[in-house]
């Protein structure tokens, strides 16, 4: 029957249907229990481990936030723990950055890992129920999860928070932290202007400690391996490891763990395997849609948090898109506006009406420099949130490296 035989029903092969089998079998609670895992969370919460030394331990290896705004982790937790109780925790997995999928991608291969790091941020910080928002297109991990969850709470290592998976509605700017607050409180997502800092008055006017998925995802591996096994990562003075999702041109996209402040050439090509045959590097998205755009000559760059701020870039989520001279800048910083122009909440003038008139600007064969310019100035001086203030990076990248496009 189609029942027996789910293979045919989902059209995969018996052999790709084993394979998805041992997946889920790798994954499950009791194959992560078995091997060491939460472990480290009961002790934690059992008291034999010192919570200030595991705060210590997050401040010294410098864990940033890698969501994208590259907040340090351990300053984070040491704010909020700070703050009288009681004390909250939002989880941002919505993943909505352009071209980002690496939460996706831990996520579906070691929830548990994710998990542990929750449970133990969620003692040292003290906070007492944690709300996990996921991105509402990702149906198959949030069955997984939801199975995985039941399994924690049906056999807890230890006394476990509240813990609420939230499914998001597909809104780009809920990603954007008082937004996604705002949004779990039933209302709509639109940003907060602060302070005060959701540290403070976050979710249900609680002191909130927010986190993006992959940065609680380290969280073991840094207290079991000490800061110095993160910190001993790193190029051109950078430390700790990145996960870059690479994706456009390259012969083996996908997401790669390299260290902090690595090149994009070197990205590319020890990690993806070069071009894809017929394509010579002419540009690179480094940090999404809003990240801005590099030409080819800068792709020795080191690709970190603060390093590509004097080129008008940033590197955000490391969602990096690499472009060939199949490509034109142009088409990528218009595809992002129009992009920017859907997601903008509305809630200011600068943002809601600057995309639409420069996504309308940059469709001119030849672009009108004096107006976006002005139009780029006004969105990032006035606007409320980084969605407004960062939508112009790519035009800028445009009208900085690639005029020869549009002029
Ligand atoms: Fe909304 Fe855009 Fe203003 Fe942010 S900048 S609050 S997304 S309108």
């Amino acid at each position: 029957s189609r029942e027996a035989t789910p293979c045919f029903k989902e059209n995969r092969s018996v052999e790709q249907v084993n394979k998805a089998q041992v997946a889920i079998e790798n994954i499950a609670y009791e194959t992560y229990r078995a091997a060491g895992g939460y472990a480290l969370a009961a002790a934690v919460v059992n008291g034999e481990e010192d919570a200030e030394a595991i705060l210590q331990t997050m401040e010294d290896a410098g864990l940033r936030g890698l969501g994208g705004a590259g907040f340090p982790a351990g300053r984070k937790w040491r704010i909020v723990r700070s703050q009288p109780v009681p004390r909250l925790m939002v989880v941002n997995l919505d993943e909505g950055e352009p071209g980002t999928f690496k939460d996706r991608h831990y996520l579906e291969r070691d929830p548990h890992r994710f998990l542990e790091g929750l449970l133990i941020a969620a003692q040292v910080v003290g906070t007492e129920a944690c709300v996990i928002y996921l991105r509402d297109e990702y149906h198959a991990e949030r069955q997984m999860l939801l199975r995985e969850l039941k399994a924690l709470h049906a056999n807890p290592p230890c006394p476990l928070p509240q813990i609420e998976l939230r499914r998001g509605a597909g809104a780009y700017i809920c990603g954007e932290e008082s937004a996604m607050i705002e949004s779990i409180e039933g209302k709509r997502g639109q940003p907060r202007l602060r302070p005060p800092y959701i540290a403070e008055l976050g979710l249900f006017g609680r002191p909130t400690l927010e986190h993006n998925f992959e940065t609680l995802y380290w969280v073991r591996d840094i207290v079991e391996k000490g800061p110095t096994w993160w910190t001993s990562f790193g190029r051109q003075g950078r430390q700790g490891l990145r996960s870059f999702s690479v994706s456009g041109r390259v012969a083996q996209p996908g997401v790669k763990l390299a260290p902090a402040g690595i090149s994009l050439h070197e990205l590319v090509d020890a990690y993806c395997g070069g071009m894809q045959a017929g394509h010579t590097l002419y540009a690179y998205l480094p940090g999404g849609a809003s990240g801005g755009i590099l030409p080819a000559s800068l792709a020795h760059l080191p690709l970190d948090f603060d390093t590509l701020q004097p080129h008008g870039c940033f590197i955000g989520s490391a969602a990096v898109v690499v472009l060939s001279e199949h490509d034109r800048a142009r088409d990528a910083a218009l595809n992002a506006m129009q992009f920017f122009v859907d997601e903008s909440c509305g809630q200011c003038t600068p943002c809601r009406v600057g995309t639409v008139k420069a996504a309308a600007l940059m469709q001119s064969p030849v672009w009108d420099v004096a107006t976006l310019q002005d139009l780029a100035q006004v969105m990032t001086d006035a606007s409320i949130c980084g969605l407004g203030q960062a939508a112009p990076n790519p035009l800028r990248s445009v009208l900085t490296y690639f005029p020869h496009e549009v002029v």
